[in-house]
């Protein structure tokens, strides 16, 4: 644009310098959280105690960079049979196939991967990494993203095992919900017969910061169980299941995955850091701001409320630059919930605060 056109475009667009201390503000008060004196901290759900201490190792003593460690850390939880909610022995869709999704975010380049619906490769995480770094894409989906990973050397193997099959041919023989919704204006038969079994929830989220005051992060899961085929949940979505900004922090969720999508929610926790919210107070106010928005989802009424706040897990796990941390759940009594961290002084887990307890 010539000097000229410039000016013209300014007048045209009523824009002017001092729209442009007008920006420059709203992304420089409150001071940004500088990086601290901290020799970095990792966190994850409760499930990622070894994740943590893993992730924390290889950033202090192989200089690794944060969403690499993240990744590397995550890979214990992807091959567990154990773990129900992630990689090999993840519950599968309502057909039986495990479909996974993960995502992840660097920092210091602000790039992005992700894998959507993936099917026989244990370690997405590690698929979204290579999207993130050797491709011009941020998230490949199904069979594009299964190619693309055997493409790039992984293995492609059979993720369901016995004790999975045998818990999803129990959920199919009694089956009483479906995620199919009655059409709008039908009355859903109240009766309590129908009423659902607690369908099992998991994932793993995973952010980490190094002594340098970088961040990266990921989150990697097998969705909601017996989840209609083709459905993602917020762990592939960028700014929804995981969210980082190197000049901030770094943030992700685990829980009900439409309520992460719908608030923007890590995104939104990592914004009011910059807006000089704690890690606490940040992932506090994104939980209420959900139960806010949860009240208005007509789709959700009646089935999601109790007591005045969401009938559903959701849990936000946030970092920030300076090296405070901290995560929040939805509901339950104080102590219930819990992460994970590992710093300097080991890995452990921690309390989450509590939105509505
Ligand atoms: N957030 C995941 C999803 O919606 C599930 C979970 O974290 O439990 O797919």
């Amino acid at each position: 644009m010539t000097d000229l056109t410039r000016r013209k475009f300014l007048q045209a667009t009523g824009a002017s310098l001092a729209t442009t201390s007008l920006l420059s503000a709203a992304t420089s008060t409150p001071p940004l959280p500088s990086s601290g004196n901290h020799e970095g901290v990792v966190i994850s759900s409760a499930n990622g105690i070894e994740t943590v201490n893993i992730a924390y190792q290889l950033m202090s003593e192989q200089n690794m960079r944060p969403v690499s460690a993240a990744i590397r850390g995550v890979a214990v939880v992807e091959a567990d049979p154990n773990d129900m909610s992630v990689g090999y022995g993840g519950l599968p869709n309502e057909r039986g196939v495990v479909q996974l999704d993960s995502s992840c975010m660097d920092g210091p380049t602000h790039n992005a991967g992700s894998v959507s619906c993936i099917e026989d490769i244990m370690h997405p995480a590690q698929v979204a990494e290579l999207v993130m770094d050797r491709t011009d894409h941020i998230n490949l989906v199904g069979q594009g993203a299964r190619q693309f990973a055997i493409d790039h050397g992984f293995k492609a193997e059979d993720l369901l095992t016995e004790r999975a099959r045998e818990i999803w041919l129990k959920w199919r023989a009694k089956r009483t919900d479906d995620d199919r919704l009655w059409p709008l204006g039908d009355t859903v038969p109240a009766d309590p017969a129908l009423a659902d079994e607690p369908r099992p929830w998991g994932t793993i989220h995973c952010s980490a910061l190094n002594g340098a005051g970088d961040v990266g992060c990921c989150t990697t899961t097998s969705g909601l169980s017996f989840k209609i085929p083709g459905r993602i949940g917020d762990s592939p979505l960028v700014g929804a299941g995981m969210y980082c900004d190197n000049e901030i922090g770094s943030a992700g969720a685990t829980g009900r995955g439409e309520a992460a999508i719908m608030s923007c929610g890590s995104m939104l926790v990592v914004e009011r850091m910059r807006a000089g919210d704690s890690p606490e107070q940040a992932c506090l106010y994104v939980l209420k701001r959900v139960a806010e928005q949860a009240q208005r989802a007509s789709k959700w009424q009646p089935m999601l409320y109790r007591d005045g706040a969401p009938n559903f897990g959701l849990t936000f796990y946030a970092i920030r630059k300076d090296g405070t941390y901290a995560s929040a759940s939805m509901r339950g009594k104080p102590g219930s919930s819990k992460f994970a961290v590992a710093d300097k002084n080991g890995a452990r887990l921690e309390n989450c605060a509590i939105a509505f307890a």
